[in-house]
């Protein structure tokens, strides 16, 4: 653990010290498809947002960073005797989430309540239209038997997603010790890809996203080491910055605000010196 310290002290003044590479972030698309996006009732999206790269994984939409995940996760769990799980729900548009909503509006009038009743009570089941991560096409409802229930979380697959979704990028978004942060149920079958190293920081500190993002910018940069002694190294920044560090692999929005970014960047130990 010292020698870790030790190391990651070392590695922080280095890279200081070191110069920094020119590269134009102008010249680099971010790519940000919106993986540390924070949505919920107080971090809404527009109407008009539409993610980039949606693909169709038997029948559903998503993002196809998120699908090619989700494949690579399947056949893991598959290799570990677990079998049958499905896709049930992903992308979802701002006009059918409003649809959702809608309908369950009219239900609600329907049965006597004033429309703001009617309002006040849909919104307690359903995400009201840009407010749900779903339109992000990178959150996954999960399922065995095509039902979304809080006991899925006891089955074999419920339980094989909590401990190993990180090592493909996902992150159960909305856990049962969490729901005063996150202000949703426990819903063990919704998955929320973040991507590595992202899922496995927050896996490993017990972090929601709602949490991580307040950690990264308070700390202000983490060193995350891989097992292979390979590191990311996540920097916040509050604007896009002109110069990015060398090794930068990804740089994020920190919510659909776009003015917080937070950049990784990632290293071979210690070949870079
Ligand atoms: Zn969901």
């Amino acid at each position: 653990m010292a020698y870790k310290y030790l190391t990651t002290v070392a590695l922080l003044l280095i890279s200081v010290l070191l110069p920094t590479q020119t590269v134009l972030a102008g010249n680099i698309s971010s790519g940000d498809s919106g993986l540390l996006w924070l949505v919920n009732r107080s971090n809404m999206l527009t109407s008009s947002y539409v993610p980039p790269n949606l693909c169709e994984y038997q029948g559903i939409r998503l993002q196809s960073v998120a699908r090619d995940a989700f494949v690579q996760m399947l056949k893991s769990m598959e290799e570990d005797g677990i079998y049958g799980l499905r896709l049930q729900s992903a992308y979802r548009s701002y006009s059918y989430q409003q649809a959702v909503f809608n309908q369950r509006e009219k239900e609600l009038k329907a049965k006597g309540h004033s429309k703001s009743e009617a309002e006040n009570m849909a919104s307690k089941s359903i995400q009201p239209p840009g407010a749900s991560e779903h339109q992000l096409g990178l959150s996954l409802d999960v399922s065995i038997d095509g039902k979304l229930t809080q006991a899925f979380g006891e089955t074999k697959a419920g339980k094989w997603l909590e401990e190993h979704s990180h090592k493909y990028g996902f992150v159960i978004r909305y856990p049962s010790s969490k729901t005063e942060i996150t202000q949703i149920i426990y819903e063990p079958w919704h998955l929320r890809y973040v991507g590595t190293p992202h899922s496995t920081i927050m896996k490993n500190l017990v972090l929601t996203l709602e949490e991580y993002l307040s950690y990264i910018k308070q700390i202000n940069m983490y060193i995350f080491w891989e097992e292979n002694c390979d590191y990311y190294f996540l920097l916040y920044s509050n604007s896009l910055p002109e110069v990015l560090p060398p090794g930068t692999i990804d740089i994020s929005a920190f919510t659909s605000g776009e003015t917080e970014y937070i950049i990784t960047t990632r290293k071979s130990y210690p070949t870079i010196w």
